[in-house]
Order: structure tokens, then sequence, then C-alpha cells
């Protein structure tokens, strides 16, 4: 197939600066979990983006020096010449496939506490630490300035070594830069605070300084808020470009490119469940009004007539991206080939941000690919052939199930997939019908797509097997993924041996029981015990039929673990607006369907609530009946026993829905290989001394 000549605007190159961009597409930094930690994984990752399109990969932000730590959150870093090697192995890649390579240098500031150096982080003024440690910055005096210039200068010089062709001047996101373009924060009474011209003279400087140790060879990008004080006005629908006009006619024209963002994060990388495509857009689009200079700025883009229009309308002069990247590496040569039915569009589900938060390797609920490049050689796009003839049964078609089936399927195997109800898509399709969830809908369509394409995949629905039916197939392998149900005994973290005493079932729900339809009548209480996006979701749910709902959770806060996905601030504002009642920091200690006592965490008095229902949201069972079966049976020696049997997903252990994805590539990558699964993870080295 060839593209659509629609699309033709997005493969135009584009200058900046001295370099070349060969199309509009543009990763821009985003964070990996992996950092200065885990070079050849980083390495792998980004290779993969520019083998799919992409005309500029660029790095997580990268401290310039150990001043600049933000450990335990792995940023990357060009502190020493260890550090240009590792990033070769990036740069290296990404030129091998025609794109080129940035790299977003960052001083810190109060944002970075300096956990791992112990140095004293510099500031605008002595202030607290951003992130919430007890610790203060030193207020910056004119020497220290000259210090901060120098390691950036550096640091560029450094990326110019390890091959990189954009360096940035990172002046948003809270970092230093931004704290001196803010007049909030900037309260300097020296050159570098007061008035405007003050407050924008150290970014024109380090521009300036980039300019003059790289920018013979190198584009330099700024990185910048639309909205004013350096990023801390603002907010939701309320842009507010403030002073950015009058500082862009200082330096405006002083980068050779913008990549432009909002002030708040919770827009600017939206969950779908609040932010929808495009949305940054009322926000950025009078910057290219103000500079003769290219312009990036990102709203998690997967349509490319949502592109074309942002180029053509003057919005944008490329197509920034970090999730649509990461759930599909290969988005731009999707387009180019005219391939979009295989495009895998990101959910804005927020998993990849977890990686950053928890310092592990990000992942991906579309891509289970990502982070996997190098360390176990799983390319997004390209799979290993099969082994042999081998048939193998597939049983659900959750997205464990589903994604087992394409994997296979494109593997070459001859797969069946059993599903038991009418429907695809297990939880998925379920959840996507709840208040918010819908583009989640989209990690079954993916699928689907792909398995309508394979003639060597056979599925049958509404087909709940049993033992001795699956036993019948007499398949090779047999992967049962048939998920799991959630408990109505309030088994849960706040309570291991469930709760006693819940009264009768009629008054009490599961999510399992909302998704069907079974409402809950009269004033409902939803006890969140899980702490993720599924106790807020259910509480709007109920919220929508007019009942009152009150949330109860043992937490001190709505959706604790949505911290890492940033569902839990959004989600307890969007119920506060609905009107929800809140009590954090208790548990639920009994229920008789007209009153509910919950204990309190800390002092252990009881509270008593009215209220005619519960939705129970605590933990999950695995339905893992029939894998136990078959599992008994075949060691009995049953007629038509499979070669292996194998549970992924939620039955095999409840989670989320990237890890069931995960499940079902991981047993399809795996299946009759010579896989070491003792140990099928390659370690990745920060140090080169041997090689
Ligand atoms: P996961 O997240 O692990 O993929 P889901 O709960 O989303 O799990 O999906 C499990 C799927 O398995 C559901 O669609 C369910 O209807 C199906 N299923 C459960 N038991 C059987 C069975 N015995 N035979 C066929 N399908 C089954
Ligand atoms: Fe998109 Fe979710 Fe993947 Fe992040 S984890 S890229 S939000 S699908």
């Amino acid at each position: 197939m060839t593209r659509d000549p629609r699309y033709d605007i997005l493969f135009e190159p584009v200058q900046i600066g001295p370099v070349t961009a060969k199309n509009r597409f543009y990763q821009v930094p985003h964070c990996t979990g992996s950092g200065w930690e885990r070079p050849r994984t980083l390495a792998g990752l980004r290779e993969v983006k520019a083998e799919g399109g992409w005309a500029v990969v660029n790095t997580e932000y990268c401290s310039v020096h150990p001043a600049c730590d933000d450990t335990p959150y792995p940023s990357a870093s060009l502190w020493d010449d260890g550090d240009i090697k590792s990033h070769s192995l990036m740069t290296e890649k990404v030129h091998a496939h025609g794109a080129l390579a940035g790299v977003e240098l960052c001083l810190g500031g109060a944002r970075m506490p300096n956990l791992g150096t112990r140095e004293v982080a510099l500031g605008v003024t002595s202030m607290p630490n951003l992130a919430g440690n007890p610790f203060q910055t030193r207020a910056m005096d004119l020497a220290d300035i000259k210090e901060v210039r120098r390691w950036h200068r550096n640091a560029a010089l450094r990326a110019k070594k390890a091959g990189f062709d954009i360096a940035y001047v990172y002046a948003t996101h809270g970092y230093l830069l931004s704290q001196f373009l803010s007049s909030v924060h900037n309260t300097r009474s020296d050159e570098y605070g007061g008035s405007l011209e003050n407050r924008v003279r150290l970014i024109r400087e380090i521009i300036e300084d980039t300019k003059e140790a790289v920018g013979d060879t190198m584009a330099v990008a700024v990185r910048f808020s639309a909205e004013t004080n350096g990023g801390y006005d603002g907010g939701d629908g309320n842009p507010m470009p403030g002073e950015t006009e009058d500082m862009f006619g200082i330096i405006g024209e002083l980068p050779d490119l913008w990549d432009i963002n909002i002030n708040d994060y919770s827009v600017e990388m939206g969950l779908s469940r609040f932010v929808q495509q495009g949305a940054l857009e009322p926000y950025v689009s009078y910057i290219k009004g103000i500079t003769s200079k290219p312009v990036v700025s990102v709203g998690r883009f997967t349509s490319p007539d949502m592109m074309v229009s942002q180029i053509k309308r003057g919005v944008l002069d490329f197509i920034g991206a970090a999730r649509p990247s990461i759930a599909d590496p290969f988005l731009p040569k999707k387009i180019e080939e005219g391939r979009l039915e295989d495009i895998r569009e990101c959910i804005g589900c927020n998993i990849c941000y977890t990686g950053d938060g928890k310092g592990v390797p990000i992942r991906c609920t579309q891509n289970p690919a990502m982070s996997e490049e190098w360390r176990r050689g799983w390319h997004p796009e390209y799979i290993e052939k099969k082994a042999s003839d081998d048939r193998v049964l597939v049983i659900g078609a959750g997205p464990a199930g589903l994604e087992a089936t394409q994997a296979l399927g494109k593997r070459g195997y001859d797969v069946m997939l059993a599903e038991a109800t009418r429907d695809l898509g297990g939880r998925v399709t379920k959840e996507a019908k709840l208040p918010g969830l819908s583009e989640w809908i989209r990690v079954r369509d993916y699928r689907l797509q792909q398995i309508e394409k394979l003639p060597n995949v056979e599925v049958y629905r509404e087909s709940e097997l049993t033992a001795d039916e699956v036993l019948a197939v007499a398949a090779d392998h047999v992967v049962v993924a048939t998920g799991s149900s959630w408990r109505r005994d309030g088994f849960g973290s706040a309570n291991p041996n469930g709760i006693g005493d819940l009264g009768s079932d009629g008054h009490v729900f599961t999510p399992d029981d909302i998704m069907a339809g079974r409402m809950p009548e009269g004033s409902t209480i939803v006890f969140d015990d899980d702490h993720y996006y599924m106790g807020s979701v259910m509480a709007e749910a109920v919220r929508a039929t007019g009942v009152s709902v009150t949330l109860v959770t043992p937490s001190d806060s709505v959706s604790a673990w949505g911290e890492y996905t940033m569902d839990r601030w959004r989600a307890r504002t969007r119920l506060m607006e609905l009107g929800v009642e809140i009590v954090t920091t208790h548990n639920l200690h009994s229920f008789d369907g007209s009153k509910a006592v919950l204990r309190c965490d800390y002092s252990g008095r009881d509270l008593t609530l009215n209220a005619e229902s519960l939705v129970l949201v605590t933990a999950r069972l695995p339905k893992d009946g029939l894998y136990h079966e078959l599992a008994e049976r075949i060691a009995a020696g049953a007629d038509g026993a499979p070669k292996t049997l194998r549970r992924i997903g939620d039955c095999e252990a409840p989670a989320i829905i990237a890890a069931a994805v995960y499940s079902g590539h991981k047993y399809a990558r795996q299946l009759e290989t010579d896989v070491d699964l003792d140990n099928p993870l390659k370690h990745d080295r920060v140090f080169f001394a041997d090689d």
C-alpha cells in the first residue's frame, strides 16, 4: 500500500538551524525509567522509534551536573566522558535510520533534591524542594550563575561528542530556568530578577552559550511554556499567555526550534479519562504567530487527519509525541505505507508514566515490547517465526488471550481462540463502557484488526469450554486466559481475612455487577481498597444514576496508586464536582443494608454512615478453575492432553491491563523457543571498562 496524498505534508522535511528533519514526526523528550542506569535498554528503545520513521528522537531530561540529581527518578546524565559513551550507543542507532538525535539538557533547581549525590541544590532563591523533601536550595549568587552556565555549556560540548544533533535548553516544568522566568518565584533584586528582561536573562545567556559552543553543527531547541510565569500560572481550560509574548520579543528568534508545552501536567499529558486528543491547541496556537522558528508541541496525536489539520492551520510545524510514539514506535511508517489499521493507538492510560515514578523501565499497555527491545530482543513489529506446525488453543479473549492470539498468529501458528461470550475483549470491552474509559477499547480493536488479517487464526465466540471440551480439541499447546472476577467478601489489603459482616447479598455489589448493568439503589458507599482507577470510576458511574454516593478508602487519598498515572488528583476533583462525599483513612468494618460501620486507621474510632447499598472494590479472584482441572487431568494421563498447558493474564495473577497484554505477548514470544526461563533478561550495565 502507499501513502494517502492527504498526508504528504506530514512527510515534508523541515530545517532546524544547521540540521534537517526528514519529516514532521518529532518524538519529544520523555522519561523512560531507565535514564543513566540502562544505556543499552535506552538505545534499543530509541532505535525502534527512529526505525519506525520518527525524524527526531530525543532523550529524557538529561542532568548536566551532579548538583542536578533527581534520584530515585532515573534521568539521563552528561556529567563525564563515560556518559558520552552511553549516549553514543543511542545516537549511532538513531542515525542509522536517518533520524536526528536530541538531548534535553536539564538544570534541576528546587525540583531536584540531589538525594544520590548529596550536593546542595542551587535555586533562584533559597526555597523549599518542590518534590516535598525537607531541604532548601542555596540562593544562587553571581558566581553560581557563572558556574551553572559553565555546567550547561560543558554538557552541550559532551552532547556534541556523543553525536547529538539537537541540544535543548529546558526552561519549563518547574526546573531551575522556569523559576528564573517566574515573577512569583524569582524575587531576586540583582540583574537576574525583577523586570521581565532580567528574569529572561539567564535563559538568554544559556541559549547564546549553547549556540556558541555547539551551534555550528547542532540545533538549539528551547522547551518553554506557552503560559506565563515559567510554567506556574494557568490551568485546565484557562490559558494564560500573559508575559510569554513579551518574552518572545527578547528570545523568540534566538533558538532554532521551540518545543512548547503548558503548565498543567495533567492536561499536557492528560489521561483520556479527562483530556481528549489535541487538547493543547487553545494554549499553544498563538506561538507560531510570534516566532519565525519551527514549533513543536504534543496532543496525544494518533489521527493523521488531526496532524495534517494542525500543520495546515499553522498551529504546529512538527507533530510532537511522547505517548503515541511509545504505544506505536512505527506510527509514522504506518501512515507512510497507508497501513492506518495497523496503528496501535495510545489509550491515554499513562501506565507509561509509572515507570518514571517507580524508577523502573517504562512499560506500555498497548506496546508490550516497550523497554524489552534490547534486554529481551523484542521488536515491536517483528516476531520470530514458529518452530513447528503445532496447533495452539487459547481460552478467553480478554487482553491476554487476544494478545497471545495475534502474536502467535503472526508467528505462523494455527491458533484457535475460544471465548465464552459473544463479545471479544474481556474486561476491556466492559470497562470501556464506564465513565471516561471509552478509548480503552483500542486495546481490543487493534488486536482484532490484526487477528482478522490472519488466515491461520480461528475465533469461536459463545464457546465456554469445559476441561472435556479442551481435551477433545487435542491441541498441542493450551493457554488459559480466563481472567478474574471482583471479590464480594471484602478481602483486600486492608482486610486480609475479608469482611465478616456484610449483610444480605442484595445490597452488596462489585464492579462486575455495575459493568453488567446491575446498579445499586438508594444511598451508596463505594469502598475502595484497590487504590487505582476502579474505585473512583465506580463512584462516578453510580452517582450518574442520581443516588447519593460516598467513597470510603483506608488510604490517605483517593486513587492513591493513581499518583503514578495522575488519576489521583483529577479523580478526586471529578468526584468533588459530582457531589460524591469522600471519607479517607477509614476501613470498612461492617454493613447491614442500612448502615455501615467505618473504623479510622489512626484513632481506631468508629464512624457510622447510613447507606442502602455497598460497592466493594477490593481485590479479584483468578478464574483458574479450568486451568487446575486441566492440570490434574493431564497429570493423570488424560487422552488429548496437550504438550504444554499455561495460564496467563488475570487468570494467573489479577493485575492491570498492561500486565495482561504483556503476559499474552510473553507467552507467544517464548512458545517453543530456547529462552532460558530462569534468566530471560540481559542485564544492562553502566560502565564500559571491559568493552
Ligand atoms: P485478561 O485481562 O487476563 O485477558 P479478561 O477477564 O479480560 O482477562 O478476559 C477473560 C475472558 O475469558 C473473558 O472474555 C471471559 O468471558 C473468557 N472466559 C472465561 N472462562 C472461559 C471459558 N471457560 N471458555 C472460554 N472463555 C472463557
Ligand atoms: Fe498510551 Fe497507555 Fe501506552 Fe502510555 S501506557 S503510551 S498512555 S497506551
